[in-house]
């Protein structure tokens, strides 16, 4: 049915930045239909939008929502000891484990006004729904949208990786045409990939016309490994000598991305998604965002697995983005809060191939809401609400959330999830692979 938002204050993205104006939205099918005072909403189910902020839906442009299994599991260690210890988990997850994980995450997700994400798997479905469907099951079964890849690692020719590029590539197949899915592949990182591996996948991305998706200079480790064995290069320059940034590509972190990195990903069109709370987290440090932004790189935002955030809330991730650059900086003028807003939405949108069409309210665009209830003291008085969504909002305040012109949560009730369901699988998950 179509559906009529009324009353509410829209948040709209314009080229002088964000504004807001009282509008209703009038969504036909799945996308915007209308923007403007005093809409007709005859045949339509009406919204009361009154005393709420209406927002486009936020874009967590990397995670891996499998990892909902980890969320405060071990914690506090260094890098690669964390590593083991999440490996050792993920050895015992089935398809189906992936899948409720992954409900896990969209409930969370949902629950704090996001709409999307790009994920990075441990196992691509083998069937088209179900709890076998792993992720792609998963967001088809809530209605909810994203970019899904398998993680891939190893080498071009082991009998392993072939399998695996196998899996992967059939799941791309048993889902296309999903409006609400898309795919690209996930080569996991240059230092769990060998060249042969990162060169087969960069040239199935260019038969298949996708992007893909990495892991980049995350940690000083991966510097040095990378360095030692090639030749001095960084991650960064090495991958793209092996072509991986002449299709579309999100990098994750970039967190020593050098001055000639940020060049060479800049004339590249190279979109970086960097996660400011699982740098920290993991004592890796914090990606040079301010100097990419600067170099004209699109920056987006991600949060990471829950085993190294150990959240998916976005509206947390915007604040700690918002923090931590002033902090390093010294410098309190430094990636602000429309900056930050900017990253979860445009240029999510952007990084994922859906500039316009996503994480910004305009006609024609598809109808990927949050409705955010205002009358909560976070946001009084009105001084500012890009503000107030970055510095002082928890994702609480979400209270109706709309994707593809469907209502997923209306009054924080989620209508295509049975959540007792999801947690009680949760349970019986973590009591067998934790
Ligand atoms: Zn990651």
């Amino acid at each position: 049915m179509d559906i009529l938002i009324r009353g509410g204050l829209a948040l709209l993205h314009t080229e002088k930045g964000w504004c807001t104006r009282e509008a209703d939205i009038r969504i036909r099918g799945n996308r915007i239909e209308k923007i403007g005072k005093g809409l007709d909403g005859e045949g339509c189910r009406v919204l009361d939008a009154e005393g709420k902020l209406v927002m486009p839906g936020l874009i967590n442009a990397h995670t891996h929502a499998y990892m909902t299994i980890h969320r405060n599991y071990a914690d506090d260690l260094a890098f690669f000891d964390w590593l083991d210890h999440v490996d050792r988990v993920e050895q015992g997850m089935t398809e189906e484990d992936v899948y409720w994980t992954t409900k896990l995450a969209i409930i969370e997700m949902l629950r704090s006004g996001t709409t999307c994400f790009v994920d990075m798997a441990i196992k691509s479905a083998r069937e088209k729904s179900g709890p076998r469907a792993a992720v792609a099951g998963a967001v088809l079964d809530s209605g909810f949208r994203a970019v899904i890849c398998r993680g891939l690692a190893g080498e071009a020719n082991s009998e392993e990786s072939l399998r695996k590029f196998g899996e992967a590539v059939y799941e791309m197949d048993l889902f296309a045409g999903e409006e609400r899915l898309s795919f690209v592949h996930g080569p996991h990182a240059p230092y769990s990939c060998r060249a042969d591996y990162l060169q087969k996948l960069t040239g199935s991305c260019r038969e298949r016309g996708i992007g893909q998706h990495i892991h980049l200079s995350e940690s000083q480790a991966e510097m040095e490994g990378i360095a030692r064995d090639h030749g001095g290069m960084t991650p960064i320059a090495y991958v793209d000598s092996l072509g991986v940034f002449d299709v579309p590509c999100i990098a994750a972190h970039c967190v020593y991305a050098t001055k000639e990195d940020i060049a060479l990903m800049a004339r590249k069109g190279v979109s970086v998604a960097i996660c400011p709370k699982s740098n920290m987290k993991l004592g890796n440090g914090f990606s040079p965002a301010k100097e990419m932004l600067e170099a004209g790189i699109n920056v987006c935002l991600g949060t990471d697995g829950c085993g190294s955030n150990n959240s998916l809330n976005m509206f947390a991730e915007m604040n700690a983005a918002a923090l931590v650059y002033k902090g390093a900086n010294h410098a309190a003028q430094c990636v602000g809060a429309e900056d930050v807003l900017t990253m979860a939405t445009v240029n999510g949108a952007k990084a994922i191939g859906h500039a316009g069409e996503l994480g910004e309210i305009r006609e024609g665009a598809l109808a990927d809401l949050a409705l955010v209830n205002l009358c909560e003291p976070q946001f009084i008085p009105a001084h500012n609400i890009v503000s107030g969504l970055v510095y002082s909002s928890t994702g609480a305040e979400v209270d109706t959330v709309l994707v593809n012109g469907e209502i997923l949560m209306e009054g924080r009730k989620l209508t295509t999830i049975d959540e007792d369901e999801v947690y009680g699988e949760i349970r019986k998950i973590a009591g067998r692979v934790c």
